[in-house]
């Protein structure tokens, strides 16, 4: 008999979240602190979504998206976890760029930003002040009318080497472009420049670890192995959810799954109305991504003068479509020193990360989609050699995961490593008034996405949610006479 990994699970909780991504977890422990009985579906056999890590024998452990977040993650990871979690987030002091047209090392934050744009970019004190005024000034509400690359040509018009270095750790961070919003751009700049980049020491591991503790303690039902099939709604609103072949009754769903997923494949679009269906059409998905993972031998160390974060390019401007192209020009590489996870095996690993088109990757047959990541990974090895010589013998293990490798294990449509594209915002809150009961949490318009963005996320739909419940049961029940 398969294991029942819904085992003494009740027939109706208050909430259902469906996925264990960051705002999934951070939306089922706030609810739950809040007194509601949350059931948390994870499909996976791990919590954690995109914030997750896999382990290869010899002690490597490999952090898939613990590259770098915002200062604001201790005050949310305090408030909305635990003093532990925010305790153990560190900034890295060394971001490095190489590119054809300059080369340097920042501690990425606005004091270093204004040294460097003051006097390695020519710039006036007056202009890089108002552009990080204007910058830190924007919000959601603003006009979104105005792209990126207009808010760049606004302050440093004809500066292609100044926006190379106000942008390009912004599309890493979560996928923006030249052509998106620019207060997509302007918040989660701003959001860096504050203090800089952290990461949480003990690794992705450790964190999810100390999250599913507080989740227990808090009293959430979570339960991994178990895909949600179905969102059911009657007369027009949640009634419950079918997981792994069971139905769960339930007034309220927060879906962490992909936003599109939610609304096309498991509420299904005949329960919304026509002109909601064309916005959430129209939705465009993010990007997605390669990586090549290198352990190297377990004697062998790097200097941490290397560098926490190192943006490199060939490409001699900055382009949207170089950045995705399958012929790579740029490539991010993060280095992991024994100090990131000091509970460990002391080891120095390196993550090269790559933006990339699911189409490139999707329908390529398997021979020639393994021969494709065998020249990632040759590619990768060849590039990292000229500041690493000799790499190839300094490694114990390397391999390479695709735009397919995300899809499989998120199930995020076309592998997309941020959800979605600005627009998806708007969707994502307007479902609720589509569907009375129904939520989504997770990464959707680049604010919103990012390990900050989706644990914040998270709580301001947990809050949604509470409030809904709440108004539910003020309401009197009705009586037929
Ligand atoms: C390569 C890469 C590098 C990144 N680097 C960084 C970084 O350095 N800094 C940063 O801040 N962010 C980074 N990110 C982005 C960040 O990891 C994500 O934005 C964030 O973790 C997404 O969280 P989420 O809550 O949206 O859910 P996701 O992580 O997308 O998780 C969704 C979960 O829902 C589950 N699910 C889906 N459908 C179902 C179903 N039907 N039933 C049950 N479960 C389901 C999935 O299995 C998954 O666990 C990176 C992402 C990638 C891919």
């Amino acid at each position: 008999m398969p294991k029942d990994f819904l085992k003494d699970s009740r027939d109706e909780y208050d909430v259902v979240v469906i996925g264990s991504g960051l705002a999934g977890l951070t939306a089922a422990n706030t609810l739950a602190r809040q007194g509601r009985s949350v059931l948390l579906c994870e499909q996976h056999y791990k919590l954690g979504g995109m914030a997750t890590w896999f382990k290869r024998p010899g002690g490597h452990i490999f952090d898939i998206s613990l590259h770098g977040f915002p200062y604001g993650m201790v005050k949310s990871c305090r408030r909305y976890w635990t003093r532990e979690i925010a305790d153990s987030i560190v900034q890295i002091h060394n971001i490095r760029f190489d590119n054809p047209m300059f080369s340097l090392t920042t501690s990425y934050n606005r004091e270093d930003f204004t040294r460097l744009l003051t006097t390695q970019f020519g710039q006036t004190p007056e202009n890089v002040n108002a552009f990080f005024d204007y910058t830190r000034g924007m919000n959601f509400y603003d006009d979104q009318r105005m792209t990126t690359r207009e808010l760049f040509d606004k302050f440093f018009p004809g500066r292609e080497d100044i926006v190379r270095l106000l942008m390009e750790p912004i599309t890493y961070a979560n996928g923006s472009t030249l052509e998106d919003p620019a207060i997509s751009y302007g918040i989660v700049f701003s959001n860096f420049m504050s203090k800089g980049v952290f990461i949480f020491r003990g690794g992705t591991d450790r964190l999810i670890e100390l999250m599913s503790a507080d989740l227990v303690h808090s009293g959430v039902d979570v339960r991994i192995n178990c895909d949600v099939q179905k969102i059911h709604v009657e007369q027009g609103r949640v009634a419950s959810a079918t997981v792994n072949g069971k139905r769960i009754k339930t007034n309220c769903i927060v879906s962490n799954s992909n936003l599109r997923s939610t609304i096309f494949n498991l509420v299904g679009e005949e329960h919304f109305d026509r002109s909601f269906i064309d916005e959430a059409r129209a939705v465009r998905l993010n990007n997605s991504s390669t990586q090549v993972y290198m352990a190297l031998n377990p004697k062998e160390r790097i200097d941490e003068a290397t560098g926490d974060l190192f943006f490199t390019s060939t490409a001699p401007v900055f382009r949207t479509d170089l950045l995705l192209s399958r012929d790579i020009t740029s490539r991010t590489y993060s280095f992991y020193y024994p100090s990131t996870r000091p509970q460990g095996r002391p080891r120095c690993l390196i993550v090269s990360s790559t933006n990339a088109r699911y189409e490139d990757w999707a329908n390529l047959p398997e021979a020639e989609y393994e021969a494709s990541k065998q020249d990632l990974i040759d590619k990768t090895l060849d590039h990292l050699d000229g500041y690493l010589p000799n790499i190839r013998a300094r490694l114990a293990h390397v391999e390479a995961s695709t735009p397919r490798t995300f899809q499989h294990y998120t199930r995020h449509i076309a592998g997309a490593s941020f959800g979605t594209k600005f627009e998806g915002l708007a969707v994502s809150r307007a479902l609720p008034e589509q569907v009375p009961g129904l939520y989504h949490a997770g990464s959707v318009g680049i604010i919103m996405s990012g390990w900050l963005g989706a644990i914040n996320y998270g709580v301001i739909v947990a809050n949604d949610v509470d409030a809904y419940l709440m108004k539910a049961a003020s309401k009197p029940v009705s009586r037929s006479v």
